[in-house]
């Protein structure tokens, strides 16, 4: 008997160094950590670590509007108590989480020299290669130029806020469009572009699952 404790300590213990694996609190699967994104509990409040740095409790979800959807059941079986958010809550937290996550990232690239703002500057860094252009949703003729068409066909393009917005972060009047040209921001970018995707989807579709005969 006291074998077994030991082993299954032993177990515990090395467990989180074989792998980065997480379980979804959505769909239950064990999967890497890249597809999915970091909740943290504090009382009765669920707050989105998307940049990983919260202490506290946490849980990790797909960035998949079902996983989301189903998030709030999964979270209360996984603390032993009823956690009371709702699907559209969860979705509509994780895009304000994803919105202010790109503000810092955007700051960040900015910092580091690897932003280029506006059209002219962007196109330059895009013949050097940038991996990566944000176009404003309202950005106009500046995202069918040839240069930005290419990016977008590639998938190495995100649309993002307003003109004034995008403009506001960087103290700019307008800014359509700015190219990154840090690879690990810009790949970070397109990863919290999803997950804000996959929240306004929970947001708007979410009040379906909790119809759902299981949960009521
Ligand atoms: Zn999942």
């Amino acid at each position: 008997m006291v074998g077994g404790a030991q082993t299954a300590m032993q177990e515990r213990a090395q467990r989180p160094e074989r792998t980065s694996t997480r379980t979804c609190v959505g769909c239950a699967t064990a999967d890497g950590a890249e597809g999915m994104v970091r909740l943290v509990v504090a009382g009765d409040e669920v707050v989105f670590d998307l940049a990983g740095s919260a202490f506290g409790r946490g849980a990790h979800v797909h960035t998949r509007p079902d996983c989301i959807a189903r998030a709030p059941r999964g979270l209360s079986r996984s603390f032993r108590r009823e956690i009371r958010v709702s699907a559209p809550e969860l979705g509509a937290a994780l895009v304000a989480a994803a919105d202010r996550r790109i503000c810092g990232l955007l700051l960040a690239a900015r910092r580091l020299r690897a932003l280029a703002v506006g059209a002219a500057a962007a196109k330059d860094a895009i013949g050097r290669g940038a991996p990566l252009v944000v176009v404003a949703s309202d950005a106009g003729s500046v995202a069918s130029t040839l240069e930005v068409t290419r990016m977008i066909e590639a998938g190495s393009a995100i649309a993002w806020s307003t003109k004034g917005e995008l403009g506001a972060l960087l103290g700019e009047q307008s800014v359509a469009i700015c190219a990154v040209v840090h690879p690990g921001i810009a790949e970070e970018l397109v990863k919290t572009r999803a997950a804000a995707d996959a929240g306004a989807t929970t947001a708007k579709d979410g009040a379906g699952w909790n119809r759902s005969p299981e949960a009521r």
